[in-house]
């Protein structure tokens, strides 16, 4: 049945993403947003749409709205981003969330919450099962995320407990693909947009932390498998994909794929001439892996798209944004 659907953060990376598709998928969608790393050219393929509609709006204001279903994307996830202003984020998770659970118990609908595998800090334990309580420095410069995040999922529980609210709270690990702004400032994102300008690709420390990159088609069929699964279903689950890489294996990649390689000594299969090494903020954590046995489990999700095919999809995604921009002969956020 088609229903009526609330995206915060919907002009945003993974928010644009979703809203698309549940457009496609046949539902009337409002897109909020506070445009802070947003931005309304990720949602212009849906503003003539009828079914959708967009609300400039910042959730730690309250907000009056019937809708069926709530997706709670509202928050900056890069850590430049987050960082910048690092109380409005706290108090996004906290406040904002607050009142789309409010929203949420007033019109018995279910709210989603995009939590993130921050919640674990930097993990003891790999890789990470939802059962595992972290280890997050609670007065770090990523705590503003972390702890907002990991309140978010508390306040999620207790208005369930307290309310009978239903919640549905994923823990989302590190995606890409298109929309992510290419001043977003997060490492594919990143990468990509330097190999593209032959520049040398930023590894902040020495490149042998991993991560587990998801593509972002795969990550959404996961919202929705897990909104669609029963009520008792509540998680949180992860939503990741849980092949492993370092950084500099990442970096080979990409260098690899933008053909930016070609001209440089690459040795011990690492392109060390087209990387700048600098500092490694501090807490970044040292590797992250999702263990996705309860999503395979009960929503019977599982990523499909390997990190090269995905990398090979965002490359396109920038090359031709890129090429877009210079046609229009508008202002380039960059250039290739
Ligand atoms: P993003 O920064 O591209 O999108 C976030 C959106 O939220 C932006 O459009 C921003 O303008 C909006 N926003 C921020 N504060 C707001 C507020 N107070 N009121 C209204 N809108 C506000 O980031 P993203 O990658 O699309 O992430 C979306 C959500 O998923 C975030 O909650 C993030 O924490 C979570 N998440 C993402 C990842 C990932 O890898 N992309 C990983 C873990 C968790
Ligand atoms: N990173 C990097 N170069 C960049 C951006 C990020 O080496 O230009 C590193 C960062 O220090 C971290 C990893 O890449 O170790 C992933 O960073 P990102 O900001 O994408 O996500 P998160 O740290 O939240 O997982």
């Amino acid at each position: 049945m088609y229903k009526k659907i609330l995206v915060t953060g919907g002009a945003g990376f993974l928010g644009s993403n979703l809203c698309e598709k549940l457009i496609n998928l046949g539902h009337e969608v409002i897109g909020l947003d506070n445009l802070y790393t947003g931005n309304l050219k990720n949602l212009e393929s849906l503003l003539s749409n009828k079914k959708f509609q967009f609300i400039q709006h910042d959730i730690e204001e309250k907000i009056n709205l019937k809708v069926d279903w709530i997706f709670n994307l509202a928050c900056p996830a890069s850590p430049p981003h987050y960082q910048k202003n690092p109380i409005k984020t706290t108090t996004t998770n906290v406040i904002g969330s607050l009142n789309m659970l409010e929203l949420a118990k007033k019109n018995n609908s279910v709210i989603f919450q995009a939590s993130t595998s921050e919640v674990y800090g930097d993990p003891q334990i790999h890789p990470q099962p939802e059962s595992y309580r972290g280890s997050v420095n609670p007065i770090g410069i990523r705590a503003c995320y972390d702890e907002g995040k990991r309140c978010a999922e508390t306040l999620f529980f207790d208005h369930n407990r307290m309310f009978g609210t239903k919640i549905k709270v994923a823990r989302i690990f590190n995606t890409y693909g298109p929309n992510m702004d290419s001043d977003d400032g997060r490492v594919v994102s990143n990468f990509i947009v330097q190999a593209l300008q032959n520049k040398p690709l930023t590894m902040y420390g020495d490149g042998t932390q991993s991560r587990s990159f998801c593509y972002v088609d795969d990550l959404i069929d996961g919202f929705i498998a897990m909104m669609n699964s029963d009520e008792d279903i509540k998680g949180p689950i992860n939503l990741g994909n849980p092949d492993e890489f370092t950084l500099l294996e990442l970096a080979e990649l990409v260098l690899k794929l933008t053909g930016s390689s070609s001209n440089n000594n690459c040795s011990n299969n690492y392109c060390y001439s087209k990387i700048v090494f600098q500092n490694l903020p501090s807490d970044d954590p040292t590797r992250r892996k999702p263990d996705i046995t309860l999503a395979k489990k009960l929503l019977n999700w599982e990523p499909k798209i390997k990190l090269e095919q995905g990398l090979i999809k965002a490359i396109e995604y920038f090359k031709s944004f890129s090429k877009e921009k210079n046609e229009n002969n508008s202002v380039s956020r960059w250039q290739v």
